[in-house]
This record gives structure tokens, C-alpha cells and sequence, in this order.
């Protein structure tokens, strides 16, 4: 059985309306869901601890009495660990390992220089004190996601690492406990959804206020971060994942169609686009996804997604395809060729860019260093992969000299007064030598 993929050429005359058309996407903004999570941080930040048990026992079918009942102790996180198969713990411990020392590599430093009038400017960087940490944990469970927001938070030095994890009818995951100590989280809590971003971004009695919320989650975790921004603060609001083969037509077919899979399987919303300067190549990639999709274990999530919203682009040549991956500006973007570098400077837009044929995407999801939280939905264009940047944040320092002061009180008056802001004026004046 063969599967419908919507395919187009940047030859044709409609070619722009057609990738516009690709490119469209209505982020979900239920009114339903929106009043729904209005109520649950609303009722959270009122009654604390009990509302957070109640809507726990609701939704995740609990039988908890108490919040520290859904409370695990240090102690636990450490024997599911210990109780890992060798394999699996192995695997835990080399991608954590991997993932800690290139984020090693984006910890910022403060720094200070001096003015020639002898005045010391400077930033001074200083990690968050205590973030929270949501993992998914409704449909499936994500021990890479707990390894990829964690760790940066741990390298950027913060305090106190907070996990939520909802479990639903109490089943606890052991490779996201043993991901949680592995990553140093401090405290992890099983309460999920939006009830879980109350706790957080309020505190309750039991559940101690963050700094700022980071994680994906399902549609009720992703309005209630949209909800609390400004309390505290969030990382980003993730859309479908995405990616973006661009191959110049010399990799193996089945390979670049699995490539498609890997996103495609996550959900029906999923989006997996091949661009090629080859349009044999992109028969032959349609022919492998014929021949692996009846075998794949999630085939029905993966036709959905690439009879949804899924596309083979044939375009002219390597600049084109430059091209249009800037327009597109992917989550994930694949280069299949053989001189990935030489393409490098022409990109512009791009979540992660994985380079030549051996580097498929699903590495970068688990284990190859960077991180997997990437900007989704074109946001590439203006934001960046989850890092310990977000983790750190900057003050910044002045301290004058006499000298300083005098020659900056000049300037500082004049404008100020162009504000008709006085007291800025005099305040800056009567540091003036005379
Ligand atoms: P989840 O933890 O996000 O959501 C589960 C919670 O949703 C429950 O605990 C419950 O409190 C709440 N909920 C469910 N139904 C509700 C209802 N009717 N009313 C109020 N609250 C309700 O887990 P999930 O549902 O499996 O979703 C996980 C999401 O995270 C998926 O969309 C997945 O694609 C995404 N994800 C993204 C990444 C990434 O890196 N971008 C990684 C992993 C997962």
C-alpha cells in the first residue's frame, strides 16, 4: 500500500503559496482548555497542597491523602539507579555525561573592564536559585527530557532543582528516577498538568515557588506555562516537532526515510519535509517509506503525520535548498551531503543542524551532547536551543571614579533635563567637580 505525500517543485508557478501553505500552523488555543486552566492555577494558588492532591487524584487516577504522599524521597531516586538493567544504566550514564560537558562549554563568566576615566563597568552573572523542572509523563515517559532540562540547570549552577512528573494510577517510571538523580534534581514531586505549574510557579506548603518553569508537556501544561509567565518565568511554548532533510541524493533512500519516521512517530501533528536537487532521489525515498511503514510499531502516528503534514521538495540546486530552509527555519534540520561545512555559512535559521550522512536527528534527541529542547514552528528565527544561558542571568555593574562621575554628570544632566526629570539632574550634578 502506498501513501499519499504531498510533493512540489520550486519550478512551478505556485511554488511560494504551496510552502506557505506547508508552513501553516494554528497553535491550539482551546477556549475550553484555556478556562480550564484558569480554574486549576486559580483554585491551586487559593487552597496550596489540597487542591494540588485533589486534582492529582482526578486526573491521574491517585489515591493520595496528603502532598507528601506524592513526594519521593532522594533515597528512591537513587535505587532506581542502582536497580537500572547494566545496559539501560550504562546508556543513562554516558548520554548524561555527554550532555553535561558540552553544555560545560556555554556557561557564561561575569566580567569587568575599566573606562579610560577610571570607571569599572562590568555584568555580573549569577545562576537562577530554584527552577522547576516539568517532565511529561502522561502518554509516555521521557528520561531524556528529564537528563536535557536538568543538566543544563545543574552546569549553571542553581540552587535547587525542582521536578514534577505526573504518574498516572500511580506507576512510578524507573529510568526517569534514575535520569532524575543521575541529572542532580533536588526534590521530585508525581503531580503532572497544570496543577503541577501552580505548585511551582506559587508554592504551597509542600511544594516550594520557582524562578522559572522549563519542559514540554500536552496542551494543559503548555497554557498553564502561558499562564504564569511573569510570576515566574518559562523556557518556551514547544509546537509539534519538525524536521528538514535537505540530501543531495547520494544517501541510502531507507535511511532518509527513517530519518522521516523518527519525527513522524512522535504525533499525527508532526512535521517531516525532504528537500532534494534530485527528484529520482525523492521517488526512491517515497519507495522506502512505502517498504518500512507497514513494519513500524507506531505506523499509524507516522501516516498521519506524513499525509498531514508532511512534503518531498524538489528544488534546483544546494542554494535553493539553502533557501528554503532558511523560510522554513526547521527544529531539526538533517544536511545529507557530503560537505555539510560548505553549506554552514548560508544557514541562517535552525533549531540543531546535523551534518552529513552519519549524523541522523534521533542521536541528537538522547545522547550526542546538545540539547534536544529546541525553538519549534519557524521560531528558530529569533530563539535558541534550551541552554544554561537560561538558567543564568546578568546584572550589571558600574562604579565611578571621582573623574567618572564629574564627566558623566555632564552629560547625564543635559539629557536628563531634555526629559524635564530635575531631580535626575541635580542627582547627577552634584557629583560634578567644581
Ligand atoms: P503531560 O505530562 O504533558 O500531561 C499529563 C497531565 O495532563 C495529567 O497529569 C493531567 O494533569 C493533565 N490532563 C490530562 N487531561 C486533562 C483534562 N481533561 N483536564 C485537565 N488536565 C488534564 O503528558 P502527555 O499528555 O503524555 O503529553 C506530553 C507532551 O509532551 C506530548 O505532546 C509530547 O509530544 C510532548 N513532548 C515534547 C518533547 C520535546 O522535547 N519537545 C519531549 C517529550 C514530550
Amino acid at each position: 500500500m502506498t501513501i499519499d505525500i504531498r510533493r512540489f517543485s520550486s519550478d512551478q508557478a505556485d511554488f511560494s503559496a504551496q510552502m506557505d501553505a506547508l508552513l501553516a500552523w494554528e497553535a491550539v488555543s482551546d477556549h475550553q482548555v484555556q478556562q480550564i486552566v484558569t480554574d486549576i492555577l486559580a483554585d491551586v494558588k487559593k487552597r496550596g497542597d489540597a487542591a494540588v492532591v485533589e486534582y492529582s487524584n482526578r486526573f491521574d487516577h491517585l489515591h493520595a491523602q496528603s502532598m507528601s504522599e506524592l513526594e519521593l524521597g532522594q533515597e528512591q531516586l537513587q535505587q532506581a539507579l542502582d536497580t537500572l538493567p547494566q545496559a539501560q544504566r550504562d546508556a543513562l550514564l554516558k548520554a548524561a555525561e555527554r550532555v553535561r560537558s558540552y553544555h560545560e562549554k556555554q556557561k557564561q563568566d561575569s566580567w569587568q573592564y575599566r573606562e579610560a576615566d577610571g570607571t569599572l563597568l562590568g555584568q555580573k552573572v549569577t545562576p537562577m536559585d530554584r527552577v522547576g523542572i516539568y517532565v511529561p509523563g502522561g502518554k509516555a515517559a521521557y528520561p531524556s527530557s528529564v537528563l536535557m532540562n536538568a543538566i543544563p540547570a545543574h552546569v549553571a549552577g542553581v540552587n535547587e532543582i525542582i521536578m514534577v512528573v505526573p504518574t498516572p494510577g500511580g506507576e512510578l517510571n524507573q529510568l526517569v528516577l534514575a535520569a532524575a538523580a543521575v541529572a542532580g534534581v533536588n526534590r521530585v514531586f508525581t503531580i503532572g498538568g497544570a496543577q503541577a505549574v501552580a505548585a511551582l510557579a506559587y508554592g504551597t506548603d509542600t511544594v516550594p515557588g520557582v524562578d522559572k518553569i522549563v519542559g514540554p508537556g500536552n496542551i494543559f501544561v503548555a497554557t498553564a506555562k502561558r499562564q504564569v509567565f511573569g510570576t515566574v518565568g518559562i523556557d518556551m511554548i514547544a509546537g509539534p516537532s519538525e524536521i528538514l532533510v535537505v540530501c543531495d541524493g547520494k544517501t541510502d533512500p531507507d535511511w532518509i526515510a527513517m530519518d522521516l519516521f523518527s519525527q513522524a512517530e512522535h504525533d499525527e501533528d508532526a512535521q517531516a519535509i525532504l528537500v532534494s536537487p534530485d527528484a529520482g532521489f525523492l521517488d526512491q525515498v517515497k519507495a522506502s517509506i512505502d517498504k518500512l511503514l507497514p513494519d513500524m510499531q507506531r505506523a499509524d502516528i507516522i501516516r498521519a503525520s506524513l499525509t498531514g503534514r508532511a512534503a518531498l521538495i524538489k528544488v534546483a540546486d544546494m542554494d535553493e535548498a539553502m533557501e528554503v530552509t532558511n523560510r522554513i527555519a526547521p527544529e531539526h534540520l538533517e544536511l545529507s551531503v557530503e560537505d555539510p561545512q560548505a553549506l554552514l555559512p548560508q544557514i541562517r535559521h535552525a533549531g540543531a543542524i546535523f551534518m552529513g550522512r552519519h549524523t541522523s536527528e534521533a542521536l541528537g534527541d538522547y545522547c550526542a551532547g546538545p540539547n534536544h529542547v529546541l525553538p519549534t514552528s519557524g521560531t528558530a528565527r529569533f530563539s535558541s536551543p534550551l541552554g544554561v544561558y537560561d538558567f543564568q542571568k546578568r546584572s550589571s555593574l558600574i562604579m565611578c571614579s571621582p573623574d567618572g562621575a564629574s564627566e558623566l554628570g555632564q552629560v547625564a544632566s543635559v539629557l536628563a533635563r531634555g526629559e524635564q526629570l530635575e531631580a535626575h539632574a541635580r542627582s547627577a550634578e552634584y557629583r560634578i567637580k567644581k
